[in-house]
């Protein structure tokens, strides 16, 4: 029998090539979505596979499959900071009822849990890198803070259900990740960056662009995750690139990638708490499963610009 995953936020960005990843590897496998920031694009080309079924589903609504499945995948969450303050009810709600209806799931059928996690349970560190024992610097009531409140809720709650239910968990702490398949109006920095460039209009730097983040191509990430997925271990571990850069720096990369005469334009930070520095510590995660990114960030960026001029081309822009 092939094995069967429920993959919740399959429509989204890594959800594709999350998705894709299963189906190359054998797996049958059933999406789950409600489409908030996934699209029906995604959908309908996974679906062109055979072994992929969709079920338009908000998962803070409890959910029924029918037949085995073998493993349940948690990449259900709006995750760029302007829906932070666009939907933030939606967001917490996603993480806290979403995740408890994914985990029933999971218990109810015997399978395993795979969780998408995130850097920003660290807040705005004040260590540097960042390594999983770190606790974290969030402001609970600052504007980020309905992600990474209730990502940091999702994570105990999984802990929880491991230790009281023995569900198998594994936990990944994804660090900035980016390529193609990302929405133009995503609002996240290289989405927004290459558009820009691509169109000639001024790239948005946010504050004085000395922030820093650390930026992980999709096809890295998606091996990161499948090799934590298919281990014993709940993690959590960091899962990124650790090339640090700033979002100054970054511009100025993007400009001269694209070939592009647009200026830089500084414009305020969308949130007063937006992190200062972050890069994730990876010896963790490559100890334990042999992981580590391979695709630096001119050649992801290369291929991230590539799928923006398709875009742009098709008027989806
Ligand atoms: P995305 O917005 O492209 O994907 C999220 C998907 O979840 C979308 O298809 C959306 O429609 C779906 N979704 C949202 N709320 C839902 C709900 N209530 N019910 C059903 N489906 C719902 O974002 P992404 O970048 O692909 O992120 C995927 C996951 O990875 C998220 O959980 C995110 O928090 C996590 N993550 C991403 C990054 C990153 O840099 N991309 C970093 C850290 C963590
Ligand atoms: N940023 C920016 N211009 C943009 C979008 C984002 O300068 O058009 C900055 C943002 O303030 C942050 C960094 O780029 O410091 C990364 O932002 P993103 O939204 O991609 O993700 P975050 O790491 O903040 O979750």
């Amino acid at each position: 029998m092939r094995p069967r995953a429920v993959v919740a936020g399959g429509a989204g960005f890594i959800g594709f090539h999350f998705v894709s990843r299963l189906l190359d590897e054998g797996f049958d496998v059933v999406i789950v979505d409600n489409l908030a920031t996934g699209t029906r694009r995604n959908v309908t080309e996974l679906l062109a596979q055979n072994r992929c079924e969709f079920v338009e589903h908000d998962v803070c609504q409890p959910l029924g499959i029918s037949g085995p499945v073998d493993y349940v995948i948690n990449l259900a969450c709006p995750a760029s900071p302007a829906d932070f303050s666009r939907i933030p009810v939606e967001i917490m709600r996603s993480c806290s009822e979403g995740t408890y209806n994914l985990l029933e799931l999971a218990l109810h059928k015997q399978a395993e849990f795979l969780h998408a996690s995130t850097s920003e349970i660290y807040g705005d560190p004040e260590i540097h890198p960042q390594h999983e024992d770190y606790t974290g610097n969030v402001n609970i009531a600052g504007p980020r803070a309905v992600y990474d409140e209730g990502k940091r809720y999702a994570e105990t709650l999984i802990h929880t259900y491991h230790r009281q239910f023995g569900i198998p968990v594994h936990i990944a702490r994804i660090f900035n990740t980016y390529g193609p398949r990302m929405r133009p109006d995503d609002g996240r920095v290289i989405s927004n960056f290459c558009v820009q460039a691509l169109t000639g209009q001024p790239l948005t730097v946010y504050g004085d662009g000395r922030q820093t983040r650390c930026f992980c191509y999709v096809d890295d990430l998606v091996e990161g995750l499948f090799r934590l997925m298919t281990s014993e271990y709940a993690g959590p571990f960091n899962i990124g690139n650790s090339e640090e850069i700033s979002v100054q720096q970054l511009a100025e990369k993007i400009i001269k990638l694209s070939g592009s005469s647009s200026q830089i334009e500084y414009q305020p930070l969308l949130h007063p708490d937006d992190p200062k520095r972050r890069q994730p510590a990876l010896d963790r995660v490559k100890d334990a499963l042999g992981f580590a990114p391979v695709t630096d960030l001119d050649t992801g960026i290369e291929r991230t610009l590539e799928w923006f001029r398709q875009v742009i081309a098709h008027g989806r822009a």
